[in-house]
């Protein structure tokens, strides 16, 4: 993405007509979007779903969500999973929950199966052994269900990443949170900014599509997600996500939850507008089933953390809230599609979609080299 620097004054309409004409935008004219309330909120989430309709009609796209570990390596200072917490208890999912839970997901109606585990060292630091058996269960996802997956294993090694795209693994999900280095440092302690974000990199160079995101509600202000979004267009990532920060018991940043989730909604909105073509989650995660509606009015053109009743396996920021209860599967989803007017995609069509964001961070990969 260009951001001009120049200190233009618009009114929104005028904003907004230059968004969906594909205009690059200037900073002070994203800022506006950030910040818009009420009317011209209003007018934001309608100009997003125009946006999502030319490049998407009225397709949603549905991803089962499988968290197999929630060990972990690190602290994050927002995170319910990080090492400190040990009033916590942990699970590791065997291979065989794993494909277990992948089956079920697959049979449900879900276009991608979601594969993420806390930076787990039974996986990522017992050398090869560990790996390899990761790579082993990727690939037999991969064979049992022949769908689009994606995986989030945090920051493991280059070649660790190669075998598991070549394994089967479409996606790379890894989250900066934030492009703010200072910020990064106050919620990834201890963590290397750089390494993340060149893993990121390296698996688009291998050929992976790339999901980046960000976490609202932690300190960041306006002027942040500009510079995410900026991140994100030099990073050609394919898909975007930007949640809420749900504060956790038992960590430095425990607290009340935020009072609403507007900012995330325009956030959305502004990443439909500015990167009309990506793939853009309503994550269950952050309000359930309840939450679905504001998302998907926003922009958003995929529902994640999808999650099979029943099976012991958790959500990240809502651990288990309504998972038992079925609230978070492909059956409570769909009729609020149908009432918005949406539908959920095919997999056939999913899969055209991967095909043309592969195309695009492709071509954006030509541009940079040339
Ligand atoms: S956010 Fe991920 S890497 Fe950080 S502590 Fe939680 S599970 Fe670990």
């Amino acid at each position: 993405m260009r951001i001009d620097n120049k200190n233009m004054e618009a009114i929104p309409d005028k904003v907004l007509d230059k968004a969906l004409a594909e205009q690059a935008l200037s900073a002070n004219e994203i800022l506006q979007l950030l910040t818009a309330e009420g009317a011209a909120a209003t007018a934001l989430f309608q100009a997003a779903r125009t946006a999502r309709s030319k490049y998407f009609a009225n397709k949603i796209a549905l991803y089962g969500f499988i968290y197999f570990s929630t060990h972990c390596r690190n602290d994050c200072a927002f995170c319910l999973y990080r090492r400190s917490n040990r009033g916590y208890g942990r699970y590791r999912k065997s291979g065989a929950e794993i494909v277990a839970a992948a089956k079920a997901l697959a049979a449900s109606g879900v276009h991608c199966l979601d594969l993420t585990m806390g930076e787990d060292p039974y996986f990522l630091d017992r050398g090869s052994e560990g790996l390899d058996e990761l790579t082993a269960i990727v690939g037999e996802v991969k064979g049992q269900t022949d769908l689009p997956l994606m995986i989030s294993p945090g920051v493991a090694p280059e070649q660790a990443l190669k075998a598991l795209h070549e394994a089967g693994a479409d996606w790379y999900a890894c989250y900066q949170e934030t492009h703010n280095r200072r910020l990064f440092a106050a919620l990834r302690l201890g963590q290397n900014y750089d390494r993340r974000w060149r893993l990121k990199q390296y698996a688009r160079s291998i050929g992976m599509l790339v999901e980046e995101g960000l976490l609202v509600g932690v300190g960041d202000e306006a002027a942040d997600a500009l510079q995410s979004l900026q991140a994100m267009g030099e990073l050609a990532a394919a898909q975007l996500r930007a949640m809420t920060f749900a504060p956790q018991a038992n960590t430095p940043m425990a607290g009340p939850p935020a009072a609403d989730c507007r900012r995330e909604l325009n956030l959305i909105a502004v990443m439909r507008l500015v990167f009309p073509w990506t793939l853009i989650p309503a994550s269950l995660d952050c309000q359930g089933v309840d939450g679905l509606k504001a998302r998907l009015s926003a922009g958003a053109n995929c529902v994640t953390s999808l999650i099979p009743p029943q099976s012991g396996l958790q959500g990240v920021s809502r651990a288990t809230a309504d998972i038992d209860e079925g609230r978070r599967d492909v059956a409570s989803v769909l009729p609020i599609l149908a009432e918005m007017g949406l539908r959920a995609a095919t997999v056939g069509e999913y899969r055209d979609w991967l095909t043309h964001l592969r195309g695009r961070q492709a071509a954006a990969k030509c541009k940079e080299a040339a």
